[in-house]
């Protein structure tokens, strides 16, 4: 499979790409609904998930992995995450794998801004929403990208 730096170079392509289609569905007023939700808030925070995501919650968490140890002292975040799950079990399922990514992380940020004193409700759901998909494709890609790597090198 990929190490983290082919996974981090293929997860910034697919982002170029995904940005460029964006803009060509809203520069060139291709999609109405694109036009509506697009702006620069959006894609700025669609952006800056996405590549959170890529270098801090890939599914590779659940190993002693290069995004595991970028977190650093906070990496006893993912210590439950890496001693439950297998590796490349349920976190690199394409459905359950950024279902439990997303949640561990969920409980942890809702914990902190509870903490902070922050009153969730007043998080725009638009912006949770956009940051979830952002986050949420960037693992995807990770998944697709280790499946399709094993399948070449084993394509029986
Ligand atoms: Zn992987």
């Amino acid at each position: 499979m990929p190490d983290a730096k082919t996974h981090d170079a293929i997860n910034i392509g697919t982002m170029i790409a995904i940005l460029a289609g964006l803009s060509y569905l809203v520069i060139w007023e291709k999609n109405s609904i694109a036009v509506r939700y697009l702006n620069s808030y959006t894609i700025a925070l669609f952006s800056m998930s996405y590549l959170f995501g890529t270098f801090f919650l890939s599914p590779d968490l659940d190993i002693e992995s290069t995004p595991y140890k970028r977190w650093g002292v906070l990496r006893f975040i993912w210590w439950p995450y890496k001693v439950i799950f297998k590796h490349r079990g349920i976190s690199h399922n394409p459905i359950l794998g950024p279902l439990s990514i997303v949640a561990n992380l969920a409980v942890i940020v809702a914990l902190l801004l509870l903490l902070a004193g922050v009153d969730l409700h007043t998080v725009p759901l638009r912006f949770a929403v956009v940051a979830i998909v952002g986050v949420m494709l960037s693992i995807e890609v990770h998944i697709i990208s280790d499946f399709l790597v094993s399948k070449m090198k084993d394509p029986f």
